[in-house]
Protein backbone atom coordinates (compact mmCIF):
# COMPACT_ATOMS: atom_id res chain seq x y z
CA UNK A 1 0.00 0.00 0.00
CA UNK A 2 1.65 3.16 -1.00
CA UNK A 3 0.83 6.67 0.89
CA UNK A 4 1.05 9.99 -0.34
CA UNK A 5 2.57 12.94 1.26
CA UNK A 6 4.25 16.19 0.94
CA UNK A 7 7.74 16.99 0.28
CA UNK A 8 8.35 20.63 0.77
CA UNK A 9 10.89 20.80 -2.65
CA UNK A 10 8.65 18.28 -4.77
CA UNK A 11 4.78 19.17 -3.47
CA UNK A 12 3.16 15.61 -3.48
CA UNK A 13 4.96 12.34 -3.41
CA UNK A 14 3.97 8.57 -3.36
CA UNK A 15 6.05 6.69 -1.20
CA UNK A 16 5.39 2.91 -0.23
CA UNK A 17 4.04 2.70 3.78
CA UNK A 18 7.13 0.77 4.85
CA UNK A 19 9.45 4.33 3.84
CA UNK A 20 7.16 6.14 6.59
CA UNK A 21 7.51 6.23 9.90
CA UNK A 22 5.15 7.26 12.94
CA UNK A 23 6.87 8.96 16.44
CA UNK A 24 4.79 9.28 19.29
CA UNK A 25 5.94 10.86 22.95
CA UNK A 26 4.66 8.28 25.56
CA UNK A 27 4.63 11.88 27.68
CA UNK A 28 3.21 14.49 25.88
CA UNK A 29 1.37 12.38 23.05
CA UNK A 30 2.93 14.72 20.80
CA UNK A 31 3.44 13.13 17.13
CA UNK A 32 5.26 13.40 14.29
CA UNK A 33 5.60 11.31 10.66
CA UNK A 34 8.63 11.20 9.02
CA UNK A 35 10.15 9.70 5.48
CA UNK A 36 12.69 10.77 2.80
CA UNK A 37 11.17 11.59 -0.05
CA UNK A 38 11.45 9.56 -2.74
CA UNK A 39 12.37 12.12 -5.26
CA UNK A 40 14.98 14.31 -3.76
CA UNK A 41 16.35 12.62 -1.14
CA UNK A 42 15.15 15.51 1.69
CA UNK A 43 14.51 13.71 5.28
CA UNK A 44 11.18 15.05 5.72
CA UNK A 45 9.43 15.39 8.78
CA UNK A 46 5.98 16.64 10.40
CA UNK A 47 3.79 17.32 13.13
CA UNK A 48 0.84 14.94 13.72
CA UNK A 49 -2.24 15.67 15.27
CA UNK A 50 -3.75 12.41 17.06
CA UNK A 51 -6.25 11.39 14.38
CA UNK A 52 -2.90 11.75 11.31
CA UNK A 53 -1.14 9.52 13.98
CA UNK A 54 -4.58 7.07 13.63
CA UNK A 55 -4.65 7.15 10.28
CA UNK A 56 -1.33 6.58 9.70
CA UNK A 57 -0.77 3.63 11.98
CA UNK A 58 -4.41 1.90 10.42
CA UNK A 59 -2.83 2.30 7.28
CA UNK A 60 -0.01 -0.45 8.34
CA UNK A 61 2.77 2.93 9.10
CA UNK A 62 5.15 1.52 11.86
CA UNK A 63 4.81 3.24 15.02
CA UNK A 64 7.52 4.07 17.11
CA UNK A 65 6.78 4.90 21.08
CA UNK A 66 9.63 7.03 22.84
CA UNK A 67 10.76 8.44 25.93
CA UNK A 68 11.32 12.02 26.93
CA UNK A 69 15.06 11.38 28.94
CA UNK A 70 14.60 11.19 32.53
CA UNK A 71 16.96 13.85 33.10
CA UNK A 72 14.01 16.07 32.08
CA UNK A 73 12.29 14.99 35.26
CA UNK A 74 15.60 15.54 37.93
CA UNK A 75 15.06 17.99 40.50
CA UNK A 76 17.92 20.42 39.77
CA UNK A 77 20.15 22.07 42.69
CA UNK A 78 22.56 24.62 42.64
CA UNK A 79 23.82 27.59 40.23
CA UNK A 80 23.65 26.46 36.19
CA UNK A 81 27.25 25.96 34.80
CA UNK A 82 29.16 28.82 33.46
CA UNK A 83 31.70 29.06 30.97
CA UNK A 84 34.09 29.87 34.02
CA UNK A 85 33.44 26.41 35.46
CA UNK A 86 34.10 24.85 31.96
CA UNK A 87 37.36 26.71 31.45
CA UNK A 88 38.74 25.46 35.43
CA UNK A 89 37.00 22.08 34.71
CA UNK A 90 39.33 21.97 31.43
CA UNK A 91 42.08 22.98 33.51
CA UNK A 92 41.80 20.66 36.22
CA UNK A 93 42.20 17.94 33.86
CA UNK A 94 45.36 19.16 32.61
CA UNK A 95 46.82 17.83 36.31
CA UNK A 96 48.06 14.28 36.71
CA UNK A 97 45.86 14.14 39.85
CA UNK A 98 42.48 15.47 38.51
CA UNK A 99 40.38 12.67 39.75
CA UNK A 100 41.73 12.64 43.10
CA UNK A 101 41.20 16.28 43.25
CA UNK A 102 37.91 15.79 42.48
CA UNK A 103 36.68 13.40 44.97
CA UNK A 104 38.61 15.25 47.85
ZN1 LIG B 1 11.31 15.95 -2.48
Amino acid sequence: MNIRATCPNCGDVVLPREAMQVRLCAEDRSGTYNFVCPQCRTAVSKNAEDRIVQLLVAGGVKLDIWHLPAEIFEERVGPPITHDDLLDFHIQLQQEDWMADLLA
